[in-house]
């Protein structure tokens, strides 16, 4: 007798594809919708809730809606990066690290891409906008405060004269040393995941800069590094003039220790090593003295003798700046040379943070423990077998709400079943998800 085939839960049906589908483009429409919406800047301004933090993510969520289904690839964080500091963001391949730092960036590849929930709190420095939404120019004054006057020059750098020929008159600008016009600033904290894309062109790349994992594929081929260097100076300055643009590529490239700057600047990426082009990647990500910078794996594509050299560098520009940077690794050792600040991810959660010394000394999740067994020390033998996790991160789409570092888990134990576990506060900066720890 013929038995009814079981189905295979991998294989979804036509009728399941298309419910899939149907629900995914709902809604995509709903958040592009919402992206598209008139908003007045007191719908993305918030507060901070600690002020000595630069950037507060809290309960955010990113989604990817996929044909087999939602890729829930960052499912609920909270963490923050204090000014002036290195917080170094860790996991596997897949645990959620770069989709964190593009949904950041408001970087996330729409409309499949969507952050659906949660807040990235950014204090910053922004223009003041007129009644006309435009920003207000600070004017040079003399010794009685009167407002300094100056020929007006068009774009050839000529005077502009009346019908009269008398040279026109317009009040003179304040500029920078670095001779970029000033405007009225104040400060301000926005809230990155609400803000739309037109606002968020005035701090991208200004005040939250990113160097991405492979400088061969990130810098344009067919233009030389001084280009695109230039390019990044004048979404600073747009007033800037070509020779001012040049300048402050040459002296960009020295403060990244390049030697001879005046004739590397019009090299093409392919006449640098791969070390060279890493450093030209933090040039660009420096030219708008940045407050967060964020480190997507600088040193994956290095050799080990240039890893060390460029995270001296972004650790001594971060000193120099004041910035602060968010790095995102898989390499354990690259978080203990460089780190304030450990968050530990683990298939679009985070299990545990720290400070490094609280992540080094006392790891306490069994993951950080498994990944910190899993770096070879000088003690490992020879001979002796490199330890790995066993199993593999569960895949996002369909995840329940348990443990999900249970099936690699060494650890586990009766306690260990129902709901995900709730954050467990070891100290004020000490924090672990797992059932193991609960009172
Ligand atoms: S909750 Fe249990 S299974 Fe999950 S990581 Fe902790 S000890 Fe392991």
């Amino acid at each position: 007798m013929k038995t009814k085939k079981e189905k295979n839960p991998n294989i979804l049906s036509l009728k399941e594809s298309r419910a899939i589908l149907r629900s995914n483009l709902a809604e995509m429409k709903k958040f592009e919708k919402a992206k598209r919406k008139k908003v007045t800047p007191d719908y993305f301004t918030t507060e901070l809730k600690d002020e000595n933090n630069v950037l507060e993510v809290e309960n955010l969520h990113t989604y990817f809606y996929t044909d087999s289904g939602v890729s829930k690839a960052v499912n609920g964080i909270n963490f923050s990066v204090p000014k002036d500091s290195i917080v170094g963001l860790v996991g596997e391949s897949g645990c959620g690290k770069s989709v964190t730092s593009l949904s950041i960036m408001q970087l996330v590849q729409a409309p499949q891409g969507q952050v659906t929930e949660g807040s990235i709190r950014f204090a910053t420095r922004d223009f003041v906008l007129d009644d006309k939404g435009k920003r207000i120019p600070i004017y040079v004054t003399d010794e009685d405060g009167n407002v300094v006057y100056t020929d007006k020059l068009n774009k050839k750098g000529e005077i502009v004269k009346d019908k009269n020929g008398n040279a026109i008159k317009v009040p003179l600008q304040a500029r920078s040393e670095d001779g970029i016009p000033l405007y009225e600033m104040k400060d301000v904290t926005y809230d990155i995941a609400k803000m739309p894309t037109d606002d968020m062109y005035r701090i991208r790349g200004k005040d939250i800069s990113m160097i991405f994992q492979e400088p061969m594929t990130s810098l344009n081929p067919v233009f030389t590094v001084g280009y695109q260097i230039e390019e990044a100076v004048y979404l600073i300055n747009p007033l800037a003039t070509k020779k001012e643009a040049h300048d402050k590529a040459v002296e960009m490239l020295s403060r990244v220790g390049i030697p001879m700057p005046e004739t590397i600047v019009n090299y093409y990426p392919h006449q640098l090593s791969g070390g060279m082009r890493q450093r030209v990647m933090i040039a660009i990500a420096l030219v708008g003295n940045p407050k967060l910078i964020i480190a997507d794996e600088p040193t994956t594509a290095l050799d080990v003798t240039i890893q060390s050299q460029i995270l001296h560098l972004i650790k001594e520009v971060q000193q120099q700046c004041h910035a602060s940077v968010m790095l995102i690794t898989h390499d354990l050792g690259v978080v203990a040379e460089t780190c304030d600040y450990v968050v530990v991810m683990y298939a679009g959660k985070i299990v545990e943070q720290g400070t490094v010394y609280e992540i080094f000394d006392n790891p306490l999740h069994p993951y950080t423990k498994g990944i910190q067994k899993a770096k070879p020390t000088f003690d490992t033998g020879m001979d002796a077998e490199l330890y790995s996790i066993p199993g593999v991160v569960p895949n996002p789409i369909n995840i329940p709400n348990e443990c999900l570092f249970k099936d690699r888990c060494g650890e586990r134990c009766s306690c260990c079943e129902g709901e995900y576990p709730q954050e467990i506060k070891v100290s004020a900066t000490h924090s672990v998800f797992c059932h193991k720890y609960k009172k």
